[in-house]
């Protein structure tokens, strides 16, 4: 066989069934567009499914893709199996009512055995029990011996997910030889061995199952069929596992060289490791290029969860410090062409893997610690369960995820307690939302709204005009159904076609009136819900019945500080590109009238110089009153004029597209100006964080950027009173105060060393001599410890043959320092045990060393009479 490259494998597919008629679509992202149901595409077909549910018209009838899967299930198989990856490539060739089982299996024959040349005779295939048309083909058709076609059962070769459409599969084998048998005269296909290894599955979607089971023949059955990329790779290549591969063996290698440990040496679970590391680094990379960032949440989760796992196998086997950028370069290196996004982003993906493997490495050594000394704990107890607070406590306070901690625990053969870690979790959730939820948000359900239906969809007439008669199709109190609202009523209006733009895409709702004769309405907020405008109103004069013509109109000056703040936020999208790079892409957006807040991925604070030079561009774009424009096209044609869309997002056939001349262009349904010079100016008033890698900017506009500047001048003008000078002058008045204030400290520092030398003069007149010592003794109130123990200093120079006995009361509390002269220190005076027995009597203690100690203590009244027995110890 040729030992054809992964590459070279994806690419002859995708030319084989093109020159068969089928268009050729790039894979989807890992993130499903369409899907809710599902956090991670896991099939080729996964994408599709609107197709084949007829919710949604496929470009052509026959379609091919290599798509990107995450089967996050097969995680414990990693390491252990020859065949699985979380991460992987599934080629298919999809038929969406066009051609059916002949086709496809005859086509898959020819590709197979005339392209990528597999010897007829390694090939098997399999069956539904029952599916004698699939029998026929594969023996009839295609000539291969009866004893090759295995039939099974409907666990193994039958398709469906409950109800609807569903059928039976063939799926194609290839016999990697006896070497890799149990051995048993019975293997074949669907044995568990190692022999036989499945790498391309043909289903046949002919039925709809209904309630009762009942299987009623579609009428344009379906093809989907979907083959591992890596497997097929693995037959052609005759290696005995994926890992072994042209394009997994590359990252392989990278491993075994950062680890310095030898792959295949005969330490299964070395080999584990790595194979874990190979793996999820792959998966890793993908998925953040396609945009999903390490959280606690979703397809969040399951990236951190991924990357800690390997980080976990990084230290098992002894790797220190960061070591995923430099493996993600490998899997670039290798899935670069095919993938360009990878090649794109990576930079971007490089800081992700470092900024997560820097967090979780803070603690990953006390978790493992602590984690290991509870199993410790367990073993002792004579108990294998590991309690749901600790796992929790790992958890939160140590980054573990669940699963990982799961892990760990089955090494030592012991479990956690999920139940009781969930229900800490959900109480920890709860918590959360209880803190987000605030009183007045609305959250329609389907059963308040359900007496409209999809035809009643609000139309939107507030891009061209600011004034609209339309008709009232409900109103809405206290979320019920009702007749009419009256003076003094809060409720909620929708009307069949409105100027009032929602709330939607971060661009906050309008406000207004609606009047219908005398009757009027202010119109506080609008949201969206399902298709409908909801206009949250209060009413103020005479009543509005449902069915009444009335004229909806939006406030003017409110909605263009909004539109100034819109296109501002486009302009400095367009501007942080253009000075930060490319990489930085939208993550949230908030656009009011009072100013904007953009969210945008990125990994380090903005400096100070960027944010200036930011803002000078955005300005400029400003001052050149570029015309602002809006179109609608195609998703496909807006993608070629290179319009920046989000992350993710999904977008319906047609798109509006908004664009400040060549300076930006952007996907977007929001109000905007008709031209860049009527924003005023930009202003940038604060740059911070707010998750991992991900910044926020907010700025002013217009409007807001007069109020900011009204303000800001008030208070100028007040601090100028305060400084008695000129507004112009405060910058100067101000430092000169500085400077005055620091000489008016140093002078009093002065005065205060002078009187204290003084009080030092005084204090060695007054000294008493007792048995050759001079004792000093004073209280000294309010100064601090400082002042204390420069004073002392200031006495033992002054004086031999002293001890020290000091004082000072401060809020209520006493300090006592006391200082031995050098040459009484061999006569064994011990200011430690001095102070000791000093203190005591104002109710403290304290003790320090021999030429010197400070103790504290509660009763100011007792300090004379402490003093005074200082003399006495002595
Ligand atoms: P298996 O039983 O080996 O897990 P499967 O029945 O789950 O396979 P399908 O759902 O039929 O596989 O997926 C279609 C093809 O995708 C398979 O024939 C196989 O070649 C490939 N595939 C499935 N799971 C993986 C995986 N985890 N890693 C690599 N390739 C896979
Ligand atoms: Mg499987």
């Amino acid at each position: 066989m040729e030992k054809l490259g992964l590459n070279e494998i994806r690419k002859m597919f995708l030319e084989f069934f093109e020159s068969k008629g089928h268009l050729v679509h790039e894979s989807f992202s890992l993130v499903p567009e369409k899907d809710k149901s599902l956090i991670l595409i896991n099939s080729g077909m996964a994408p599709l499914k609107p197709y084949f549910a007829g919710l949604e018209t496929p470009p052509r009838k026959r379609m091919t893709t290599c798509q990107k899967c995450i089967r996050t299930g097969d995680i414990e198989n990693i390491g252990y199996t020859d065949r699985h990856g979380t991460f992987f490539e599934m080629m298919g060739n999809f038929s969406f009512g066009d051609y059916f089982k002949e086709q496809s299996l005859t086509w898959g024959w020819e590709f197979i055995t005339e392209h990528l040349k597999l010897p007829k005779e390694r090939i098997w295939a399999t069956i539904y029990e029952n599916d004698d048309e699939a029998f026929a083909i594969w023996r009839d058709k295609i000539g291969m011996p009866e004893e090759r076609i295995v039939r099974l059962g409907k666990d193994d070769n039958f398709w469906e997910i409950g109800i609807g459409p569903c059928g039976p599969c063939s799926e194609i084998y290839f016999d990697r030889g006896e070497e890799y048998g149990c051995g048993s005269p019975d293997c074949k296909p669907g044995c568990d061995c190692d022999r036989y290894i499945e790498f391309w599955n043909h289903v046949f979607t002919q039925f709809d199952r209904d309630e009762e089971g009942n299987y009623t023949p579609l009428a344009h059955p379906n093809i989907e069929t979907g083959m591992g990329l890596e497997r097929m790779a693995c037959v052609m290549q005759e290696t005995d596992s994926i890992f072994a591969i042209d394009t997994i063996k590359h990252i392989l290698d990278g491993v075994v060289k950062i680890s310095g440990v030898e792959y295949q040496n005969g330490k299964a679970k070395e080999d584990i490791s790595l194979r874990i590391i190979t793996d999820h680094i792959r998966s890793v990379t993908f998925m953040i290029s396609d945009g999903i960032l390490p959280s606690n949440e979703g397809r969040g989760y399951v990236l951190r969860r991924l990357l800690r796992r390997a980080a976990r196998h990084g230290k098992l086997l002894g790797i220190k410090g960061s070591f995923m950028p430099e493996l993600a370069k490998l899997v670039i290196e290798v899935s670069g062409d095919a993938y360009p996004a990878l090649v794109e982003r990576q930079d971007y993906i490089f800081k992700v893997l470092s900024v997560e493997e820097e967090k979780f490495s803070e603690t990953i050594d006390q978790g493992t610690n602590i984690i290991n000394e509870y199993i410790k704990e367990l073993k002792e107890a004579g108990k294998t369960e590991l309690e749901g607070e600790k796992v929790f406590k790992l958890y939160d306070t140590y980054g573990f995820p669940l699963e990982l901690t799961v892990e760990i625990l089955e090494e030592s053969d012991c479990t956690a307690d999920e139940d009781s870690f969930n229900a800490l979790m959900e109480q920890q959730r709860e918590m959360a939302r209880a803190a987000r939820k605030s009183d007045d948000e609305i959250a329609w359900q389907d059963e308040e709204l359900g007496f409209f239906t999809a035809d009643d969809a609000t139309e939107f007439t507030g891009y061209d005009t600011l004034t609209d008669e339309s008709t009232v199709k409900a109103i809405i109190i206290n979320r019920k159904p009702v007749d009419e609202i009256t003076a003094g009523q809060e409720g909620n209006i929708v009307l069949d076609h409105t100027p009032f733009y929602a709330e939607m895409g971060g661009q906050a709702g309008d406000k207004g009136i609606i009047t219908c004769g005398d009757a009027k309405l202010i119109v506080n907020d609008v949201v969206k819900a399902k298709n409908l405008f909801v206009h949250k109103v209060t009413a103020v004069e005479g009543t509005v019945k449902k069915g009444d013509k009335v004229t909806a109109q939006v406030d003017r000056v409110n909605r263009n500080n909004i539109a100034r703040n819109h296109t501002a936020t486009h302009i400095l999208q367009a501007a942080l590109k253009k000075v930060l790079g490319d990489h930085i892409s939208q993550a949230g957006s908030s656009v009011t009238a009072d100013g904007l807040r953009f969210d945008f991925t990125h990994f380090e604070a903005v400096s100070k110089e960027d944010i200036a030079k930011i803002e000078a561009v955005a300005n400029e774009a400003v001052d050149e009153f570029i015309d602002v424009d809006t179109k609608t096209m195609s998703v496909d044609e807006a993608k070629k004029t290179g319009a920046t869309a989000l992350f993710g997002e999904k977008y319906g056939d047609t798109v509006r597209v908004v664009s400040v001349g060549d300076f930006s262009s952007e996907l977007c349904g929001g109000t905007h100006l008709k031209n860049s010079g009527q924003v005023g100016a930009i202003k940038i008033i604060s740059e911070n964080g707010v998750a991992a890698g991900v910044r926020r900017i907010e700025a002013i506009t217009g409007n807001g950027l007069y109020r900011h500047i009204t303000e800001e001048d008030a208070l100028i003008n007040e601090t100028a009173e305060t400084l008695k000078t000129q507004p112009s002058n405060i910058a100067v008045k101000a430092a000169a105060l500085t400077d005055e204030v620091k000489a008016y400290k140093k002078e009093i520092e002065e005065l205060k060393r002078q009187s204290m030398g003084d009080s030092a003069g005084d204090l060695i007149k007054s000294a008493k001599e007792i048995n050759g010592v001079k004792l000093v003794t004073g209280q000294f109130d309010g100064i601090d410890i400082n002042d204390l123990r420069t004073l002392s200093d200031q006495l033992k120079a002054k004086e031999k043959s002293i001890i020290n006995v000091l004082a000072a009361v401060n809020d209520g509390k006493v300090t006592f320092l006391v200082s031995v002269a050098d040459d009484l220190l061999e006569k064994g005076y011990h200011a430690g045990n001095l102070i000791k027995q000093i203190a005591k009597v104002a109710g403290g203690g304290g003790g320090g060393k021999a030429d010197m100690a400070q103790a504290g203590a509660k009763d100011p009244s007792k300090v004379a009479e402490a003093l005074a027995f200082a003399e006495t110890l002595i």
